[in-house]
């Protein structure tokens, strides 16, 4: 590949790649070969200046912040940080640091805690905003879920105008409990606490937060006034901002020795491990406030701090064997069965191996010896086979024909294949197509019933475990053929949750077209396409003849979503459901719902917790009297609706002088209450 090509591709992999991390926090490779592929990008671009881009990854911080919350711009740019990945390199930082700004320059160093970057402004020693770093310059305002986090100080103990920046992150018990009521209720586990945390700080509904256990180590003191007293150094700050009430980052050492440095990123190195939180590198920082001005910051980091990345351990050890797993979604993972082995902290025994193309280009073979490690997510990694510990011929290892659990069909998920020394070779996630899959099905069900979905009450995870042993089901649709009685036999389900089950599901057969598709769990179908396929085609019936170009004419949608959806109405076991569901009497075309226009030019904005109603559902209300829900107050916002925690939103109505309303003043409004 040429040089301006690798770039090319690398800037766009890496855009790829950061949207899922910073935006869906959704990652799908580990941080270290990120971090690989962004350090040859930046390597690539020094050498080659002519090929410039002011819009390339290297130059910007993170990702953009989320439409679903009100943007707040930072006043002091949140940036990131230059990664050094060995000793060498952090010598030389050092030395070029001491080299601009004095021989006697002294240095913190701090764990670099993996978790999401918040900053925290108060005012007159109040919380006013919280906000996430998004693309540096503008983030999300997350003030009432911020305000979940008990240890995050809701008044200070000076009566001060200050922002802080910190970390916010999920400790090791709080994601092993999230994972845990995720696992029983068939939901997708996160993949490591920093996801977990991201995803955590970013929900719609504070309330959810506030259980999800985070917490927070303040870094750094942004701007404002720090009160009383000589502040000279980062340390000053932290020991004053630690006073104000705020938990603060542990300074492993303050020194001006290369050795003493090298020797304290070092030691977090080997007892990171036995921390109760994740960390994935060491910051060294200069210390002297006046100092840090002199170095200056550069496009997207400061000249005065790197951050040491430790490389993941790795473990020599043998492939026993190689394991087919069907995931939930239907898709087959390769699971490597290894000679036990003790890795970063546990003995690992498995490792996932992602996929068959990855199989194949790192030749790993049954009987192999292999490197493993653990980089970043909870799952460990097969890196790649020892070839020269290879004694004997090994069989190239192929993926089943058929699903292992049902002998279902599989398909690939991008169906570019093309081919590679010969050999038919195709990109992407191999999955088994049938809906009625028994290792899918559990979740599919689960996601059928769901909230969003049918709103069955009460079916999750356990529920649908036993109605699978008991054969009372074995597709969705068969929840509505289960009778009062057979609930009432199962296990701690007396009469009374019997009759409620019955009741709900009796409720979901209107639930509308909109949910019902969303239900069915179309891959790339979520549920604002599936109220669009409702919006546009008005039936099921209607949906089967559908054809790609015209769903395309939807907007927003693909070609891979259109086909997905093409395909899915294609298969029987499809139609088989879709005949079973209509039997039994649910509702397969678009109800037409009563709209009103008694709000018709209102606009509102919903804020804070709202008792019994998620805001959501309050913005359904809005929306059915032809009101505009928004995400943002201005002088044109008719009312802002506050619930409890509300945040800057609410100030900002009072100042602007917008009215407020509460959840009840609202049901009024609708002529509910
Ligand atoms: P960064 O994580 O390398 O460093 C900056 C961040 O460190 C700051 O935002 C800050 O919040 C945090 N931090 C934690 N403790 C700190 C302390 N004591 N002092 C100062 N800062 C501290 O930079 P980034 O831009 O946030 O993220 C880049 C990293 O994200 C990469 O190294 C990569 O590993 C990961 N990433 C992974 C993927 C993926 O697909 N796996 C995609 C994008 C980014």
């Amino acid at each position: 590949m040429e040089v301006k090509e690798r770039i090319e591709h690398l800037r766009s992999l890496i855009k790829y790649h950061s949207k899922r991390y910073y935006e869906n926090d959704a990652p799908e490779i580990s941080d270290f070969e990120y971090d690989k592929m962004f350090e040859e990008l930046k390597a690539l671009e020094a050498a080659n200046p002519e090929y410039f881009d002011p819009a390339s990854p290297t130059q910007r911080v993170g990702g953009a912040a989320l439409d679903k919350f009100e943007k707040v711009t930072h006043e002091v740019r949140m940036g990131s940080l230059t990664d050094v990945f060995d000793f060498d390199e952090l010598r030389t930082f050092i030395r070029r640091v001491k080299g601009e700004v004095g021989n006697n320059t002294e240095f913190s160093v701090e764990p670099k805690i993996d978790g999401l970057s918040v900053s925290l402004k108060y005012e007159n020693g109040i919380l006013a905003v919280g906000a996430t770093r998004g693309n540096g310059n503008v983030g999300e305002d997350v003030t009432a879920n911020i305000k979940t986090i008990r240890s995050i100080p809701l008044e200070l103990t000076e009566n001060i105008n200050i922002t802080v920046r910190g970390e916010v992150y999920m400790p090791h018990k709080s994601f092993e409990k999230l994972n845990k009521q995720k696992e029983a209720n068939g939901e997708t586990l996160w993949a490591n606490p920093r996801n977990a945390a991201a995803g955590s700080l970013r929900c719609l509904d504070s309330k959810e937060t506030a259980k999800r256990g985070l917490d927070i180590f303040v870094f750094n003191y942004q701007t404002g006034s720090l009160g009383e007293g000589l502040i000279e150094t980062h340390k000053d700050t932290i020991d004053k901002i630690s006073k104000l009430g705020f938990k603060t980052i542990p300074m492993l050492a303050v020194t001006s020795s290369e050795d003493e440095i090298v020797d304290a990123v070092k030691n977090l190195g080997s007892e990171r491990q036995k921390l109760s939180y994740d960390i994935d590198g060491a910051v060294i920082k200069v210390n002297s406030l006046e100092k840090r001005k002199e170095l200056g910051e550069g496009t997207s980091t400061p000249k005065w701090a790197v951050a040491y990345k430790y490389p993941p351990e790795q473990k020599k050890t043998k492939l026993l064997d190689i394991v087919v797993q069907v995931g939930r979604t239907g898709v087959l993972t390769p699971n490597a069965v290894l000679e036990p082995v003790k890795l970063a902290g546990t003995t690992v025994s498995k490792a996932t191996l992602h996929n068959i193309d990855i199989i194949r280009e790192k030749d790993i073979r049954i009987g192999d010896t292999v490197i493993v490690q653990k980089a970043g997510d909870i799952i460990p990694e097969v890196v790649g086979s020892v070839k020269e510990e290879r004694k004997e011929e090994l069989e190239t290892y192929k993926m089943p024909d058929c699903c292992p659990s049902c002998g279902g069909e599989l398909t690939y998920d991008d169906a570019d294949s093309f081919v590679d020394d010969g050999e038919d070779f195709t990109l992407g996630a191999l999955r088994c197509t049938n809906p009625s899959c028994p290792a899918q099905l559990a979740r599919n069900i689960v996601h059928f019933a769901s909230k969003k979905a049918m709103n069955i009450d009460g079916v999750g995870g356990k529920i649908v475990k036993m109605l699978l042993d008991n054969a009372l089901i074995s597709d969705p649709a068969d929840i509505y053929y289960i009778s009062k009685e057979q609930i009432a036999s199962l296990d701690r389900m007396g009469e009374k949750s019997a009759a409620n089950f019955i009741a709900s599901v009796e409720a979901s057969k209107k639930a509308g077209l909109g949910r019902l598709i969303y239900a069915l769990g179309i891959r790339h179908i979520g549920e604002v396409a599936s109220k669009d396929l409702a919006s546009k085609f008005g039936s099921v019936d209607a949906l089967y003849s559908a054809t790609v170009e015209e769903i395309t004419e939807i907007n927003d949608f693909g070609e891979i979503m259109a086909r997905s959806v093409v395909d899915f109405f294609k298969k029987d076991a499809t139609r088989k459901i879709i005949h079973k569901l209509k039997a039994a009497g649910v509702v397969t075309e678009e109800i037409a719902k009563e709209t009103t226009s008694e709000f018709d030019g209102l606009t509102f904005v919903l804020t804070g917790t709202l008792e019994n109603m998620t805001r959501d559902e309050a913005g359904e209300l809005i929306k059915a009297r032809g009101g505009k829900v928004t995400s943002s107050v201005s002088k044109n916002t008719s009312y802002v609706v506050a619930g409890e925690a509300a945040g800057s939103k609410l100030t900002k109505a009072q100042a602007l002088g917008v009215k407020i309303i509460d959840k009840s003043e609202l049901l009024k409004m609708c002529g509910i209450e």
